[in-house]
């Protein structure tokens, strides 16, 4: 074994945490890759017959507000100045996303101030006293009305749950603005990798320290290398341990990729569909995130349809679900997982590894944060891996 350290998983948190190892302290990194290609679901690769470049895993947006993560991403890439925005349909009309001053106005029909429209969504949501589901949280937030418009369909449609039954968390992800800011993200910085996400994520493993090897489980090799060389393993946690305690629950998505005879089939990048009745919740045109590009055809385009749905053995796990169950289950495997730290110096980390929603700044930020608090203190000072105080 001619490694210093194994990093199972090549998406963001195992790039950084693998590059840093190498560049800053000479490690001898191995990445394994279960799938055929690097860099998690931040991956991406030109449509054959347009060359426009499509998210295989989902559109992916990158905005951090964390100086730190901006300024190492920007080592490995440079930015685009998009900024994102985001439509949505209900019974044929169009309307802006997040909820805001331009969504209430023309929802209603007439102009108002932003004092208007607060005293009006004020009115409409004191039907709520007590917030203990979705449903009542949004409803507090932005009346009954646009509850209904915007987010009962689309809720149902995402999580396939009557949004009484979901937890009221959900929802304060989505702002309420009473002005006509229609931003997507609120964040300091955002921007598209100028030549693609997977330029940026190739340059991160490029570094003769660092081997990569493809279409390679760890979980095969995983009785050859224990004990011997630590591990920093990125895949599902369930998993790992044999699923041992349960499956913890995800959802999945399904995307139906369409070249389509026009250059511009919706006139921007992600239109949500906000009726029950049409069965995907939104539509992504991949030209849209990149208008500067001037290669791209003007007679074809790329749509993607996404649909969602609760992941079964063998889907792509995408957001953790954490019902009560999943956080019950999650905190016996986080104990198994701190054994397995003493008894095999395997640490666990991001998305999967955590079963955590974790944006791609923060799969980032904490990938940084074992590098400093669990890896640095180890290589170079002798330190257990079990110090540090914080779950990578
Ligand atoms: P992943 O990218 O999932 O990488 C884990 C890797 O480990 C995978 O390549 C997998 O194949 C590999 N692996 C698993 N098990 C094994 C094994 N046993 N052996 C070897 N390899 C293994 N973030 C944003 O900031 N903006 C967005 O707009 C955005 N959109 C998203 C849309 C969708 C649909 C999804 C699902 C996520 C989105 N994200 C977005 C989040 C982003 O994808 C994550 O932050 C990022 O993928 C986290 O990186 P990771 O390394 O933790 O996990
Ligand atoms: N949501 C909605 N209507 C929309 C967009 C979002 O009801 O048009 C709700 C839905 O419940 C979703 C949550 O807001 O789960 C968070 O939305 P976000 O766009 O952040 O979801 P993501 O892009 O992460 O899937």
């Amino acid at each position: 074994m001619n490694f210093d350290l194994i990093v199972a998983g090549s998406g963001l948190f195992g790039l950084t945490v693998a590059e840093r190892c190498a560049a800053e302290l000479g490690l001898r990194v191995l990445i394994v890759e279960r799938r055929d290609h690097i860099g998690g679901n931040a991956y991406s690769e030109p449509e054959p017959e347009t060359g426009i470049e499509i998210h295989r895993y989902g559109a992916h947006l990158f905005h951090t507000s964390n100086e730190r993560v901006w300024e190492y991403a920007n080592r490995f890439t440079a930015f685009t100045g998009y900024r994102h925005r985001v439509l949505t349909t209900f019974k044929g009309r169009v309307y802006p996303l997040p909820i805001n001053l331009g969504t209430i106005c023309a929802y209603f029909g007439r102009a108002f101030t932003p004092d208007e429209a607060r005293a009006l969504i004020a009115g409409q949501a004191a039907e709520v006293t007590e917030v203990g589901n979705l449903e009542d949280k949004a409803v507090s937030l932005i009346g009954r009305p646009l509850y209904e418009a915007f987010i009962r369909g689309y809720t149902a449609k995402q999580w396939q749950t009557d949004p009484r039954e979901l937890p009221a968390e959900i929802i304060t992800r989505l702002p309420v603005r009473y002005t006509f800011d229609d931003r997507y993200f609120n964040d300091t910085h955002e921007g598209l990798p100028v030549d693609g996400y997977t330029a940026w994520l190739e340059r991160m493993a490029d570094h003769p320290n660092i081997e990569v090897r493809l279409g390679t489980d760890f979980l095969s090799l995983r009785d050859d290398v224990l004990g011997r060389v630590p591990v920093v393993y990125t895949g599902p946690l369930d998993r790992y341990f044999d699923h041992a305690e349960g499956a913890l629950g995800w959802r999945t998505l399904d995307f139906e990729t369409e070249v389509r005879p026009t250059g511009d089939h919706q006139g921007t990048a992600v239109m949500n569909y906000a009726d029950e009745d049409v069965p995907y919740t939104r539509v992504h045109e991949f030209r849209h995130f990149h208008p500067e590009r001037t290669h791209y055809p003007s007679d074809r385009t790329v749509i993607m349809r996404e649909y969602s749905r609760f992941a079964e053995d063998g889907d792509e796990p995408y957001y953790p679900i954490n019902t009560p169950a999943d956080r019950e289950r999650l905190l016996r495997y986080r104990a198994l997982a701190e054994a397995e730290t003493r008894r095999n110096s395997v640490l666990f980390g991001g998305r999967l590894g955590t079963y955590q929603y974790l944006d791609m700044h923060m799969a980032i930020a904490s990938a940084l944060s074992m590098f400093d608090n669990r890896l640095r203190p180890h290589f170079t000072r002798g330190e257990p891996l079990t110090a540090g105080g914080t779950r990578g």
